[in-house]
């Protein structure tokens, strides 16, 4: 059995979701101890809970310690079901940190899929769907991944009750190098409000449009379906191959202006830095490459998240993995 120390690095969920993807996909058992002992509410939340369900769902698991607040758990994976699914976190906790956990299991599983996730869809700190739809997804189609994703309704904290479908048919992954950024040839912003006045998005594109130079036409306001109120900004950047997503959300107090400047701040960044892979997709990447056995790419400074992913990775499979500095602000990421 493998035994993982949730407190290791980042000390967060993200230990915990590799951990039970990579048990899926080697059916190697593992056992957790002090779970999101870094966070300062530790143990299982709901949508970390979810994950446990999902895991266990897709790998007809055995499993000791699946309980909000549990700080341990082990779980023994028998298989990896495709077929129907339905997880729902029950709050507005991330539901693609629940897909993200069972993801890779699912394109390694016995026959296709179709996946039905409820909770929060465009959240703060988690993979906003934009960017799963945009960013990430094609990036793994790009390995041969034939996923498709949509969204039914949105969900934002602290109402959730969002709603997405995905699709996934079994199949290997390929390397993949993205180690160059040509230019810019995508510069869209897209600013979402649901029951939210339309001119807090105009404000937030205004000043996208200043910042960043996005032209009139790639800048658009969307109302959205949701149970809540919300908003978020997602600002697409891309290059031939890849375009990168950028996002922010609003919050009580906060003026629409300094959210648009939590994303341009970040997409400033990497442009910057002339790098391809942003400082999310970077950790996201890592487990699909270290799956197909080779690719590469350059990258940002690491994230807690990116040095903690490399670690779980190297705690189950048996693959050289190596991110080195290469310049002031360029990191690479290798696999094999
Ligand atoms: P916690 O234990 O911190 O409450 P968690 O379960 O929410 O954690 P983390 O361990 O913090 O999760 O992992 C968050 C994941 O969400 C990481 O993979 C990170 O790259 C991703 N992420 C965070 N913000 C964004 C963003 N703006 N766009 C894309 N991905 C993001």
């Amino acid at each position: 059995m493998v035994v993982i120390d949730g407190a290791r690095g980042e000390g967060g969920g993200q230990v915990l979701r590799t951990g039970l993807c990579l048990s899926l996909l080697t059916g190697r058992p593992v056992r957790f101890e002090n779970i999101r002992a870094g966070r300062s509410k530790p143990g299982l939340l709901r949508q970390h809970l979810t994950a446990v369900r999902a895991a266990t769902a897709v790998g007809r698991a055995t499993v000791e310690g699946d309980a909000l607040g549990s700080r341990s758990l082990s779980f023994r994976p028998t298989t990896r079901a495709g077929g129907e699914h339905h997880f729902a976190v029950g709050s507005a906790g991330s539901a693609t940190l629940v897909l993200q956990t069972v993801l890779p299991a699912l394109l390694a599983a016995d026959g296709p899929a179709r996946v039905v996730l409820e909770g929060g869809t465009h959240n703060p700190w988690a993979p906003p769907f934009p960017f799963l739809a945009d960013t990430f997804l094609p990036a793994l189609a790009r390995m041969g991944a034939r996923v498709t994703a949509t969204l039914e309704r949105a969900g934002f904290f602290p109402a959730g009750g969002g709603r997405f479908v995905v699709e996934v048919t079994p199949g290997a992954l390929q390397p993949l190098s993205l180690l160059e950024r040509g230019p810019l040839t995508v510069k869209r912003a897209v600013a979402l409000v649901a029951n939210l006045p339309r001119a807090v998005g105009e404000r937030e594109l205004a000043r996208v449009q200043k910042r960043l130079g996005v032209p009139d036409a790639g800048c658009s306001v969307v109302q959205i379906a949701s149970p809540g109120p919300g908003n978020a900004l997602h600002v697409h950047l891309g290059f031939d191959g890849l375009t990168e997503t950028f996002s922010a959300f609003g919050r009580k107090g906060i003026r629409a202006e300094q959210v648009a400047d939590d994303a341009v701040d970040e997409a400033r960044a990497w442009l910057a830095a002339e790098v391809p892979v942003g400082p999310h997709l970077a950790d996201q990447l890592m487990l699909p490459l270290a799956l197909a056995g080779g690719g590469a790419f350059r990258t940002l400074a690491p994230t807690g998240h990116a040095t903690t992913q490399v670690e779980s990775i190297r705690h189950f499979l048996d693959v050289a993995l190596r991110l080195e500095r290469e310049s002031e602000k360029v990191w690479r990421f290798e696999v094999g």
